[in-house]
C-alpha cells in the first residue's frame, strides 16, 4: 500500500468508532473520490482546527472570536443554575438532550490518582469564583459515575461548601463506567429532571 494512504488509515484508525478495517475502507473511499469526499473533509478539518476554541468562562466549544460563548451570554437561559461536567463534549450531549437550559462549567477532566490528575489541574477554583460572581443558586454535578467521578463530585461539593450554594447531582441509571458524552438523550433527560442532593 502507498505511504500517504497508509498514513491516512493510521490517522482514521485513531478516531473513536473506527477499527482498522473501517479506517482502511474510509481511507480508500476518500482517495477514490477526492472532489466529493477528500477535499470537503480536508477543508472541514482545517476549519475545525482554526475556527473552534473553548469558551474561557465555561469551557464549552465555541467559535473563535465568540468568547464568552453563546450559552454564557444567552439571557433566555436560566442564570441561576450551572451544570458541571468533565469535558466540553459532555455539554454537547446534554444540550442535545434538551433537558437543561442553564449555564455550564467544564472542569477539563476528573480527579484521578492513577493519571496524576489532581484538583489543581481541573477548573475547580474557576467554578468557585463563578458561583460567587454569577450568584448561582444551584450547582448540578453531571460527572461520570465511576470512582474518580464520585471523588471529583465530593471534592467539588466540599470546595463550594463556604459559598452556601445548593449542590445537586444527576440521578443516574447508567452503567458505572459510562460517561455523559455517550449517554442517550432520554437517559440524560431523566437524569437531569430527577436530580438529587449531592
Ligand atoms: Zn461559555
Amino acid at each position: 500500500m502507498i505511504g500517504p494512504i497508509v498514513e491516512l488509515e493510521k490517522c482514521l484508525s485513531r478516531l473513536p468508532g473506527f477499527g482498522r478495517r473501517s479506517a482502511a475502507r474510509a481511507a480508500l473511499a476518500l482517495v477514490r473520490e477526492p472532489a466529493r469526499l477528500l477535499e470537503p473533509l480536508a477543508a472541514a478539518l482545517a476549519e475545525a482546527r482554526s475556527g473552534v476554541c473553548c469558551c474561557s468562562r465555561c469551557g464549552a466549544f465555541t467559535v473563535v472570536g465568540r468568547d464568552p460563548c453563546d450559552m454564557c451570554t444567552d439571557a433566555t437561559r436560566d442564570g441561576g443554575v450551572v451544570c458541571v461536567v468533565e469535558e466540553p463534549a459532555d455539554i454537547v450531549s446534554i444540550e442535545a438532550s434538551g433537558a437543561f437550559r442553564g449555564r455550564y462549567h467544564a472542569l477539563g477532566g476528573k480527579l484521578s490518582p492513577a493519571r496524576r490528575m489532581g484538583p489543581e489541574r481541573l477548573r475547580i477554583a474557576e467554578l468557585a469564583d463563578r458561583v460567587v460572581r454569577e450568584g448561582f443558586s444551584e450547582v448540578l454535578l453531571a460527572l461520570s459515575t465511576d470512582m474518580d467521578g464520585d471523588a471529583t463530585a465530593g471534592y467539588v461539593a466540599e470546595t463550594l461548601k463556604g459559598t452556601g450554594v445548593r449542590v445537586t447531582r444527576l440521578a443516574f441509571g447508567l452503567p458505572a463506567d459510562s460517561g455523559i458524552a455517550y449517554s442517550d438523550p432520554l437517559t440524560l433527560r431523566r437524569a437531569v429532571n430527577n436530580r438529587i442532593p449531592q
